[in-house]
């Protein structure tokens, strides 16, 4: 099993990189940001308690990412690996993790840290479009669009998510800095941790995640 968590802000590309693994290696993948988007989407109870709690950048309640991600962790069968993205956020969410799965299939085998300043990281968010339909991800400084506002690989309508304004970047990168950076050391004293560059060029750093995951 290749477990994979990432340590990095908003804007980072753990989304891309997480889908690139998903398709090269087969991998099964949770975003919990999706889980909660999905929530919002379908307005159901959850949805429409975190609806401005997420809107606002602030984090959602532990109890609620917790049964959401346990809900999708058991739909995972004989993985080959499963990429956990957006998780944990918190030393607190750390843990419990650890004591719930620590000795099971699910436990956190690589934590790849992706670097990346505050400057190059909202502009990321601040260009970020995502197809409605096939969910792949784009950003309108980087990426040919060939279309405008439509998705290059299934045509669907691409859309900005609610909190990729500059406010709301803002509020999650403090959130990130004061709450998820420092797991760092608690993943480095588990000798998880590997560090990596989030250059502008996605294959780059994609290579540099397959070096870590295949030992090279
Ligand atoms: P980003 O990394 O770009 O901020 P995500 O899609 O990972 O985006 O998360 C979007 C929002 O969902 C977060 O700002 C937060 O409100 C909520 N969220 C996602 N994952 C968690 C988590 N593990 N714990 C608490 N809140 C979360």
């Amino acid at each position: 099993m290749k477990n994979i968590i990432f340590i990095a802000a908003p804007g980072a590309g753990k989304g891309t990189q997480s889908q690139m693994l998903q398709e090269k290696y087969g991998f099964d993948h949770v975003s919990t940001g999706d889980l909660i988007r999905e929530e919002i989407a379908n307005e159901t109870e959850i949805g429409l308690k975190v609806k401005d709690l997420i809107r606002q950048g602030l984090l959602v309640n532990d109890d609620i990412i917790f049964d959401m991600l346990k809900n999708k962790l058991v739909q995972f069968k004989e993985s080959k690996g499963i990429i956990i993205d957006g998780f944990p956020r918190t030393k607190e969410q750390a843990l419990r993790f650890d004591e719930l799965f620590g000795q099971s299939d699910n436990k956190i085998d690589y934590v790849i840290y992706i670097d990346i300043d505050q400057v190059e990281a909202m502009k990321r968010v601040l260009g970020r479009m995502t197809c409605s339909a096939c969910g792949s991800i784009y950003n309108e400084y980087y990426d040919s669009i060939h279309e405008m506002g439509k998705c290059n690989a299934c045509g669907g309508e691409l859309k900005r998510r609610s909190d990729d304004n500059e406010e709301s970047f803002n509020k999650r990168f403090h959130v990130y800095l004061d709450e998820t950076y420092p797991l760092i050391d608690y993943y480095k004293k588990q000798n998880k941790l590997y560090t990596i560059q989030a250059t502008n060029d996605k294959e780059e750093v994609f290579h540099a995640i397959e070096g870590i995951i295949n030992g090279e």
